[in-house]
């Protein structure tokens, strides 16, 4: 089966508080970007790989995989204004004959070939999409604009969920068309009856949200 990649690396990232875009971020003496682009590149499930830029720094990220000499970064397009509207720019240039496509935030630099083993061998026994996620250890509570608890929520059976997220090419198509918005994509294939499962995540695939997430991440690598 052919698996396409699709990196979304068009957020702006503005906790950062940085001049350029989260991708363009240092993690380390490289932009952020350079992190999970090279990982996938090397990993042996991928054959081919998309990358999303911030609008306008379409031309960085090419000379970047071109540095990094990525062979299979086969496409580089400018991002959309949400989430959902980068990965519909990232698969309009997936080719129709590719059967899986698993689409992978940059802001979480160490995805392993692990968790794309993990996310990819479900799609054989019938799931339509797989997505790596954590057991929610925290108690989780609703909370007012003014600080007032609104409610406790039960967090038995409550994960936090991560990317990569493995999708059938034909069930995400589907999922996007028409606009759909949602934080993640299988929030999109949920919502147009598609079946998906959960299978163990990786604390390490922490998303970088904060300067502090960043260093974190740097004293892991
Ligand atoms: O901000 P958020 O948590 O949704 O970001 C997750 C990933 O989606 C990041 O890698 C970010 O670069 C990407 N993203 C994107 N286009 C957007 C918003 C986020 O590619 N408009």
């Amino acid at each position: 089966m052919s698996v396409w990649a699709i990196l979304v690396a068009a957020g702006r990232g503005e906790r950062l508080g940085l001049d350029q875009p989260k991708a363009f971020a240092k993690l380390g003496e490289e932009p952020l970007l350079a992190e999970p682009l090279r990982r996938l590149d090397e990993s042996d499930w991928i054959d081919a790989i998309v990358v999303v830029a911030p609008p306008g720094w379409e031309e960085p990220a090419i000379l970047l995989a071109e540095e990094l000499g990525c062979a299979k970064a086969n496409a580089c397009v400018a991002g959309g204004a949400t989430r959902s509207d980068s990965v519909r720019a990232g698969l309009a240039e997936v080719p129709g004959d590719a059967l899986v496509v698993l689409v992978h935030d940059a802001a979480r630099p160490l995805v392993s070939d692990d968790v794309i083993g993990r996310v990819l061998a479900p799609l054989s026994d019938g799931w339509d999409g797989v997505v790596p996620g954590l057991p929610v250890s925290d108690t989780l509570k609703l909370v007012a604009p003014d600080g007032g608890v609104v409610d406790t929520i039960a967090r038995d059976g409550l994960y936090a969920v991560q990317t990569p997220q493995a999708f059938l090419a034909d069930v995400l198509r589907r999922a996007v068309a028409g606009g759909a918005e949602a934080t993640d994509c299988a929030g999109l294939v949920e919502a147009t009856g598609g079946r998906v499962k959960v299978v163990d995540g990786d604390p390490r695939l922490l998303k970088v949200t904060t300067a502090d997430d960043l260093a974190k991440i740097a004293s892991w690598l």
